[in-house]
């Protein structure tokens, strides 16, 4: 069976990809699972970019077929803020709570139609000839007006999907993983594996 290593220490993570690759006939790794303890330095301009470093990065250095992502949120009304700096958008160590209010509050006073916003997920996969392969998919949606929901994780709670009257946090893992962001570009990658 040939080995796919998923470049990332998300646990959580790793759940939601082993779900959505079970059919294929592949041996799936974590990062962790494999051994591998890197720091890799995700300075690229876009979430194409950073997915490739890290997914060419980890090929290198195990020559095994590497996958790896990179996701965040893009408000349109703040030019794609916190974009490719999710993650680190107020610190790492920023409590999603806060970083949800401080969006909030950024937006006071806008209207509905104007705080459009949407998950993006790049991932990529590396393979050990040199090729790559990358894809690109989104979840569009809106910020809302006040934190909502328990599920999911992030900025979930202030990702309101007007068509399921509803924010990301108050969807099933199931019901998420079938219209997210990640979900579709893992199925999209899937693709490009078989
Ligand atoms: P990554 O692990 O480097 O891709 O970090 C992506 C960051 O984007 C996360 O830490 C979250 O802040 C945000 N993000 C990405 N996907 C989601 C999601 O499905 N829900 C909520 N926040 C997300």
């Amino acid at each position: 069976m040939k080995k796919v290593i998923f470049a990332t220490g998300n646990q959580e993570k790793m759940k939601e990809i082993r779900e959505i690759l079970e059919d294929l006939d592949i041996e799936l790794l974590s990062l962790k699972d494999a051994g591998i303890h890197a720091d890799i330095v995700e300075d690229g301009k876009t979430f194409e970019e950073n997915a490739q470093i890290k997914a060419r990065t980890i090929c290198n250095l195990t020559g095994e077929i590497v996958l790896a992502d990179d996701s965040g949120l893009e408000i349109d009304y703040l030019n794609k803020e916190p974009g490719i700096y999710s993650a680190r958008y107020m610190g790492e160590d920023t409590s999603y709570h806060i970083k949800n209010e401080k969006l909030i509050e950024r937006l006071e006073g806008v209207p509905d139609e104007k705080r459009t916003a949407r998950f993006v997920c790049a991932i990529a996969a590396a393979f050990p000839d040199g090729t790559m392969k990358t894809v690109r998919a989104a979840m569009e949606g809106r910020i809302g007006y006040k934190e909502s929901g328990e599920n999911g994780f992030g900025y979930d709670p202030i990702f309101y999907l007007p068509e399921y009257g509803c924010t990301s946090a108050e969807l099933s893992m199931e019901e998420k993983n079938k219209i997210s962001h990640r979900g579709k570009a893992l199925r999209m990658i899937k693709d490009e594996l078989r």
